[in-house]
């Protein structure tokens, strides 16, 4: 799920985007009904819009604040947001948003094609508990029988450790928050 770092008495805090609107004219942001609704249009709006490959987040702006993305006004008042981005809002501070997802435990949803774990070679079916990888994005099985997922230290595939507590890889710098 993406999420938002944010400053909390000098901390630096994970805000999960869970939902699809989110006003960013308060610290911490806010969760908002989803748009159109007044909060939405008259301050600082975080949106989700769903993509047929994925969900993206927009940014959208009123008239009442100023926002920077990576040190660039939002001139025209909307932008599409990419991982890492430093977003900052007048009279507020500043968000970095993050994609970065964390390896969980979780039914595997099915797939249009067949889908193979890269450990065991076998197929992972319909429902089997499997972790997704943060990373590379395949699947793993990962249930009693089938540890796969931890069977290493790492992914099958890629680097990323599968310790099923690990954190997040990226977290912005302490001093630009
Ligand atoms: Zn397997
Ligand atoms: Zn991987």
């Amino acid at each position: 799920m993406a999420h938002l770092w944010l400053s909390v008495e000098d901390q630096r805090a994970v805000f999960p985007l869970e939902g699809a609107a989110f006003s960013l004219s308060a610290h911490p942001p806010r969760r908002i009904p989803a748009p159109p609704c007044k909060e939405a249009l008259g301050g600082v709006a975080l949106l989700r819009v769903e993509k047929p490959d994925g969900a993206v987040w927009v940014i959208v702006a009123g008239t009442d604040q100023t926002v920077h993305v990576n040190e660039f006004p939002l001139a025209l008042g909307i932008r599409v947001l990419s991982d890492r981005d430093r977003i900052w809002v007048s009279n507020v501070g500043a968000f970095f948003f993050s994609t970065e997802t964390l390896a969980t435990v979780e039914p595997f949803p099915g797939a249009e094609q067949k889908i193979f774990c890269p450990r065991c070679k076998l197929e992972i079916e319909e429902g089997c508990t499997s972790v997704k990888c943060p990373q590379c994005s395949r699947w793993h099985h990962q249930s009693e029988e089938m540890k796969c997922w931890t069977y290493t230290r790492h992914c099958a595939l890629c680097p990323q450790p599968t310790d099923l507590d690990t954190g997040y890889r990226w977290m912005p710098e302490e001093s630009v928050m």
